[in-house]
């Protein structure tokens, strides 16, 4: 008889532990809160336009071929990718931006021109990175981190040294350029791991890597292409995916968990893997002494920013926007303040701009564009309609500034989504967007582990456990705890 386990939450971490569990030959149901998988990957379709609600950069394309080759498949047999060429647009004001082009050496020559001699130290920038890719996306986001002994292999501890692990990455950009807008342009990548570039090691210069060597793609039909992929991948190896099961308690009998409870029933276990938020998880669904952190632990974390978003219909193109265009035309430091020293609705935030019917006419009626704007606030936050507006005609302002027309007479449909939503929707701690930040205090073991250390069989998968945020890492979580599973459980 195969062993059951059940999988709380259909997000890109939670499906993944499941379909490699199944493929492992355990007996797997996924119970997930939503009526639709992806987590914060959903979708959704309105006059004409499609949606994606969450992630829109698709990086590291490798993690995706390990993944999918995992079960003998690959993306192209799901979805078609492509590359984005410029990357993207970078907006310093309103008659002041530029186009990041895909090629090195397109790129580079962009570099030079901010900042004679950049071009080559460029170079020497991403050598230094390739490795830090190689060791810390072949290596490190693969450990489980359960214990310190994982990392004391001679190979791994001198690559720690050379990783620059002690180093911010802040201080690391500096040493090869000069420039305000090249350091913003490589700082930028870096704002995905949720902290400041002083407050994250250098050794994340892996992202420049990612972004500028390995490229920016596009699946097209949009990101939940993926999902659509993972969820089709897990039913092939046997995986049932409920929807619309919200689960309300983890029994727990002698340090075991048999019993998964919700609305809908009750499923008994073997083991249980938990891709939900892991603070919800641990806090609300298990009884007070089967909880691994106690409320003072979560209380000190660092939380990577919320999101205030826009989701827009336009009824025109809007031919000076591309697919991705990052805001940075006011001060950095006061956003950052803002959001991690005195977290508040920032004063002048930067935003970024997606507008995906650019490269993709499926997610657009013919002649119109599809908007996704994003405002990173600090977690936390109170966000009434009032203060969602205000700061919908403060970026609105800037936006149509840059573009040279207007865009709210030509809005036929909009949606915003916030601190509030996340909650409602995802049992998101505080309304984080991307879960815990990739401080160095809070890096592997650092991390709230994978395993309860009171429920034998408990597990915890997703964006606040190891690697961490994004999309690359939920897909990698989920692998790395199934293999943990099958090695005790299997
Ligand atoms: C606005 C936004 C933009 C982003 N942009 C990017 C990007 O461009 N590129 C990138 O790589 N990453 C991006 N990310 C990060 C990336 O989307 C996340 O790191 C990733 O989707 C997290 O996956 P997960 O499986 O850990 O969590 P989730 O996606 O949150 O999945 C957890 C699931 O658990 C379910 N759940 C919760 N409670 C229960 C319960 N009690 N019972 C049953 N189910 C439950 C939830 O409904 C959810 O489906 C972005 C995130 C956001 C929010």
């Amino acid at each position: 008889m195969s062993k059951k386990a059940i999988v709380i939450g259909a997000g890109f971490a939670g499906l993944s532990a499941a379909t490699s569990l199944a493929d492992k030959g355990f007996e797997v149901t996924v119970l997930e809160k939503n009526t639709q998988a992806g987590g914060r990957a959903r979708v959704f379709e309105q006059n004409g336009f499609t949606f994606d609600m969450g992630p829109s950069w698709y990086w590291m394309p490798d993690v995706f071929e390990t993944y999918f080759g995992r079960f003998g498949k690959k993306p192209a047999d799901y979805y078609n990718l492509v590359r984005l060429d410029p990357s993207y647009a970078v907006i310093f004001g309103p008659d002041d931006a530029v186009s990041l082009p895909a090629g090195i050496e397109k790129l580079q020559a962009v570099f030079d021109e901010m900042e004679p001699g950049a071009g080559r130290r460029l170079l020497d920038f991403l050598k230094q990175a390739a490795y830090k890719y190689d060791v810390g996306i072949n290596q490190f986001v693969w450990k489980p981190s359960r214990r310190v002994s994982e990392f004391m292999s001679l190979q791994l501890l001198s690559d720690v040294l050379r990783l620059d692990v002690f180093q911010s990455f802040a201080s690391h950009v500096r040493k090869y350029f000069s420039n305000e807008r090249l350091l913003q342009l490589m700082e930028f990548p870096i704002l995905f791991l949720g902290a400041t570039p002083a407050n994250t090691p250098a050794m994340y210069s892996l992202m420049n890597y990612a972004e500028i060597s390995m490229g920016t793609w596009y699946p097209m039909g949009g990101m939940h292409e993926i999902v659509k992929a993972m969820v089709k991948l897990a039913e092939e190896k046997g995986v049932t995916v409920l929807l619309n099961h919200p689960v309300k308690q983890i029994s727990v009998t002698n340090g075991i968990a048999n019993k998964v409870e919700t609305y809908q029933g009750t499923f008994e276990a073997d083991v249980v893997v938990a891709g939900a938020d892991y603070q919800h998880v641990d806090s609300q669904l298990l009884t007070p002494e089967y909880r691994n952190y106690d409320d003072r632990y979560w209380n000190s974390r660092v939380l990577a920013p919320s999101s205030l978003l826009f989701y827009l219909g336009i009824d025109k193109r809007v031919p000076r926007l591309q697919h991705h265009n990052l805001f940075f035309d006011e001060d950095f430091g006061l956003h950052a303040l803002e959001i991690y020293e005195k977290p508040q609705w920032p004063t002048k935030p930067l935003f970024y701009v997606s507008a995906p019917s650019k490269t993709d006419p499926g997610v657009a009626p013919a002649g119109m564009e599809n908007l996704f704007i994003l405002i990173p606030v600090a977690p936390d936050l109170n966000d009434p309609d009032e203060t969602r507006e205000r700061y919908y005609n403060i970026v609105m302002e800037r936006l149509e500034a840059y573009v040279g027309e207007s865009i709210r007479d030509h809005v036929i449909f909009k949606r915003s989504y916030a601190h509030s939503n996340f909650m409602a929707d995802y049992h998101a701690f505080r309304g984080n967007a991307y879960g815990l930040a990739n401080t160095l205090r809070q890096t592997a073991i650092l991390k709230p582990g994978l395993k309860n250390r009171k429920v034998n069989n408990l597990f915890y998968t997703g964006q606040l456990t190891v690697p961490g945020p994004g999309v690359p890492p939920s897909l990698i979580s989920g692998l790395v705890v199934a293999d943990e599973v099958a090695k005790e459980f299997g």
